[in-house]
């Protein structure tokens, strides 16, 4: 079987600092992976290489079989099946219900079907009935489960996520380990980067050590 997404040789540098250098890594489909290592040791930089929100200085991804080309328009194509949640997700002001239509009208999403998607996604976080409170006034784990419902809301194959449980309390935590084998059934490929020492082993996703930007 063909991997999902594949990286080659993949380097990043900041300035002239190599903050990443991966041979060889495959993903499969359906499936969670965890990266895990100490700060610094590139996992952020990785995620949002594969998230395609930044362009490695050496090296190539396929992503379905697809080599992935650094141009607007394929990115743009590419990018709608892909989401990354990160470690302090953004919510705009407002309600929360408006941050999670945000990227359904921006595909041009009727607003009768944002309706129940919105109630479907808040729903899958543990958040139902968290419509029209205000986002920005929930807790840090409550607004964590609302960045991931507006990522999740958005159907991506892949879903990439920064550090997810770092400020969930336990209920939150044991809510959305139930929740990423129900993703995985629905089709869905899972990365994440985690300090947990015990979660990746809990949810059975595959570890990827790293350390100084590179695999261990
Ligand atoms: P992690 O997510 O594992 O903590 P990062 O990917 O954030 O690691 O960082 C990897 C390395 O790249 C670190 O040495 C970090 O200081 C550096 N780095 C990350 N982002 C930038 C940036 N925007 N500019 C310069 N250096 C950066």
């Amino acid at each position: 079987m063909k991997p999902f997404l594949s990286l080659h040789s993949i380097e990043k540098r900041y300035n002239n600092h190599l903050a990443l250098q991966l041979d060889e890594l495959e993903f499969e489909p359906q499936h969670i992976y965890s990266l895990v290592g100490p700060n610094g040791c590139g996992k952020s930089t990785l995620l949002q290489i594969v998230a395609l929100l930044l362009k490695p200085t050496f090296g190539q991804m396929i992503f379905e079989g697809e080599k992935v080309i650094w141009k607007k328009k394929s990115l743009q194509r590419l990018r709608q099946h892909i989401t990354l949640v990160h470690q302090s997700p953004y919510l705009f002001g407002g309600s929360v219900r408006h941050n999670i239509a945000y990227g359904l009208k921006m595909r041009g999403i009727h607003s009768k079907e944002q309706h129940s998607l919105i109630h479907e996604s808040l729903e899958m976080v543990g958040l139902e009935g968290f419509g029209r409170r205000t986002a920005r006034e929930l807790s840090g784990g409550e607004q964590q489960r609302v960045a991931i419902a507006r990522a999740l809301v958005l159907r991506p194959k892949l879903l990439l996520l920064d550090e997810p449980i770092s400020n969930m309390d336990r209920a939150s935590i044991e809510a959305f380990d139930g929740l990423l084998p129900i993703l995985v059934d629905q089709g869905m490929t899972i990365i994440q980067a985690t300090h947990s020492p015990d979660q990746p082993e809990r949810l059975h996703s595959t570890i990827i050590r790293m350390e100084d930007g590179r695999l261990i």
